[in-house]
């Protein structure tokens, strides 16, 4: 019996991987035509005032709408895009389409804000990069200063002189560098200093439970001093609730994006948001001015 169970568990073991892989083989057959198909668009989230919800930044995040299986979440898709090193011409093209957006909506009269993207090691790591970004900014005349380039602390394992040499390189051309879910990578956190970029963001696991977790709140607290104590603004990711957007704010947290303030939507409807929060606005202040 014991022989007859253990070849019953290899099987589905070899099932299981076998599906795994011709998933694997699926996405990334179809993903080569993603492309060419007009398949890919962006998403946005805003990045937020944390008492006003004023509109402060754009989040750029891929969205795969495959005619079969519908939205296709980039956490799926990506890791095997950066293996197969389609992740090369995505990439460049999330960051054209991004730029494209954000100067169209300054174009519009909407107030201008920096737009994120993220990059991916493989193409962080590709001689050409800072070239692309060059050529990118001219052809959508996106001036540097609204535009954030994102990368993780995993980026630094490999050679950190090298990613400050690159990093150092993005930001002379005036575009803001930002280090993304910060704190969950193999760093400690004084590694902070070794970076040189100008945003942090705090990952959503530190933000999740903020009201009843200690441990969370204190890790958050210390990513804050650490941060502004350099000179860094400080973004929270992930704001669900009211009590975490209250406990952030009391500790100083500089923007913050999350399902709580808006999630991620295609760009009509984050114009229109933009465009309601635009005339909120200009209400409440007409009305301070009425007062005063
Ligand atoms: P990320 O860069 O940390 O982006 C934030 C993720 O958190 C997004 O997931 C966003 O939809 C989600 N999120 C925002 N607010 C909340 C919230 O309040 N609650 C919860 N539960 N989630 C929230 P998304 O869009 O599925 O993207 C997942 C990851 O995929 C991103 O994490 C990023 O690492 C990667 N990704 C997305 N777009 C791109 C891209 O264009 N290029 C590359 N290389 N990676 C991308
Ligand atoms: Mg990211
Ligand atoms: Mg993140």
């Amino acid at each position: 019996i014991a022989k007859e169970e253990g070849r019953n568990t290899y099987a589905m073991y070899t099932e299981s991987l076998q599906s795994k892989l011709s998933e694997q083989i699926w996405i990334e057959h179809q993903l080569h035509k993603a492309l060419d198909l007009n398949q890919l668009t962006l998403h946005y989230q805003p990045i937020v005032e944390g008492i006003t919800s004023e509109i402060l930044g754009i989040e750029a995040l891929l969205r795969w709408n495959h005619p079969e299986r519908g939205l296709i979440s980039p956490t799926q898709f990506i890791p095997i895009a950066e293996q197969s090193g389609l992740i090369i011409p995505i990439g460049q093209w999330v960051l054209r389409e991004a730029c494209r957006q954000n100067k169209k909506w300054q174009d519009e009269g909407f107030q201008k804000v920096r737009i994120a993207v993220n990059l991916s090691a493989r193409q962080f790591y590709s001689e050409s990069l800072t070239e692309e970004i060059r050529t990118i900014l001219e052809e959508t005349e996106l001036t540097p200063q609204y535009l954030e380039l994102k990368i993780t602390e995993g980026f630094m394992i490999k050679d950190p002189d090298y990613v400050n040499t690159v990093i150092n390189g993005i930001r002379a051309m005036g575009v803001t560098v930002s280090i993304d879910d910060f704190g969950t990578g193999y760093s400690s956190l004084s590694q902070l200093r070794n970076f040189s970029v100008n945003v942090v963001k705090i990952d959503r696991s530190f933000v999740q439970n903020i009201g009843t977790d200690r441990n969370n709140i204190s890790i958050v607290r210390a990513i804050i001093e650490l941060a502004h104590g350099m000179n860094l603004k400080v973004v929270a990711e992930g704001i669900e609730t009211e009590t975490e957007r209250k406990l952030l704010q009391q500790h100083n947290c500089d923007e913050m994006q999350g399902y709580f303030f808006a999630k991620p939507m295609d760009s009509d409807r984050f114009a229109q948001l933009w465009r309601q929060r635009m005339i909120n606005s200009t209400i409440i202040e007409s009305r301070v001015k009425i007062r005063n």
